[in-house]
């Protein structure tokens, strides 16, 4: 994710947080200092700690996942909780049920712990608290609350993606996803109505169900289009190959006028890069080409997978055609038009 500021690494795996999150700490310190500056440090501390909790919920996640062999970028805290980006769909329902189910467990196993200690020392559980009961009695029943509400089942929430892979057993995944995503719209919508009269913070996390629940149904209608196809599969053109050092005008004089094309700049034969002819156009006719072409175009693999690598690259790239070859080897190029055309073809996608 974007504009997120790393703050720690535990076990390689990153931890962000995002900017908006500086905003929620400068409002609760302005709500707060009115109270002092000890209830300010005081709010603040528990704004950490109760992140803490989410962290670790998400550490379950991730770890789960890298140890089923899927690999995890990051962990995103976000104000209303956290994200871990876990590239791939899971890749198979039981995977997702086992990565989905950690989360919770784990806020489950770290409130008995929490509760234990604070009883031990002479706290209160009873009645439930999430302020009045002192730091870790709060901080424990904050946790079976971070459990709980997770285990709503509403997709983009952990309760949603037990609720889809259980279905899977009874229908095809792409209709037990479309079940779990109109389940989330509908618990999303809920939480927007219902916390319109209550508390403006459920008609956050409500919009964020129901965006989340929204963009998940449409990734997993591309996984299951794009399936296991890879980049090799895809109908390859021949390459127009020129050297780096070559000058815009000699290039331009070569070429002609070609709307759409993209040109590969190679560096003694290796990859460099990729030059639309529009830039061509725009560029001075006296310098090398390889000053002007785009560095960071990624050359695709033919054996990686089109979801979600080459969707990825397609996704940043300044081009409509990549190029595909191994080792700065260029041995041919695709076009997203292709991919596209896989997508309309075998899944009603809307563009
Ligand atoms: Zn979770």
């Amino acid at each position: 994710m974007r504009h997120a500021l790393q703050v720690a690494k535990v076990r390689g795996i990153p931890i962000r947080v995002h900017w908006s999150f500086g905003l929620l700490v400068i409002l609760v310190v302005m709500v707060q200092v009115g109270s002092g500056t000890v209830a300010a440090m005081g709010a603040v501390l528990w704004l950490v700690l109760l992140f803490a909790s989410v962290v670790f919920h998400e550490l379950a996640h991730c770890l789960v996942a890298r140890r089923r062999g899927i690999d995890v970028r990051d962990i995103v805290l976000l104000p209303i909780g956290g994200a871990s980006e876990i590239p791939d769909l899971a890749r198979t329902p039981e995977d997702e049920l086992h990565i989905a189910v950690a989360g919770p467990l784990s806020s489950l196993v770290l409130a008995v712990i929490l509760g234990a200690v604070s009883v031990v020392t002479g706290g209160r559980l009873w009645p439930p608290t999430l302020t009045a009961g002192g730091l870790l009695v709060d901080l424990a029943w904050v946790n079976v609350v971070l459990a709980g509400f997770n285990l709503l089942p509403a997709l983009p929430m952990d309760g949603g993606r037990v609720l889809r892979s259980v279905l899977t057993r009874f229908r095809p995944e792409p209709r037990a996803t479309a079940i779990a995503v109109r389940v989330g719209q509908a618990f999303g919508f809920a939480m927007v109505l219902f916390g319109v009269f209550v508390d403006l913070w459920l008609v956050l996390i409500g919009l964020f169900v129901l965006f989340g629940a929204r963009s998940e149904g449409r990734a997993a209608l591309v996984h299951s289009a794009l399936g296991n196809r890879r980049v090799g599969d895809l109908p390859m053109t021949r390459p127009v190959i020129l050297p780096a050092w070559m000058p815009v005008g000699d290039a331009v004089g070569s070429l002609g006028n070609l709307p759409g094309l993209t040109v590969v700049v190679v560096h003694q034969g290796s990859y460099l890069g990729l030059l639309t002819s529009e830039r061509l156009a725009t560029a001075a006719h006296d310098v090398a080409i390889g000053s002007v072409a785009d560095r960071g175009a990624p050359l695709l693999d033919p054996t990686a997978p089109l979801f979600p690598a080459a969707l990825d690259a397609f996704g940043r790239a300044r081009s409509r055609s990549l190029a595909v070859g191994t080792d700065g080897r260029v041995s041919g190029m695709v076009a997203a038009g292709d991919v596209e055309a896989i997508l309309h073809r075998t899944a009603a996608v809307p563009g």
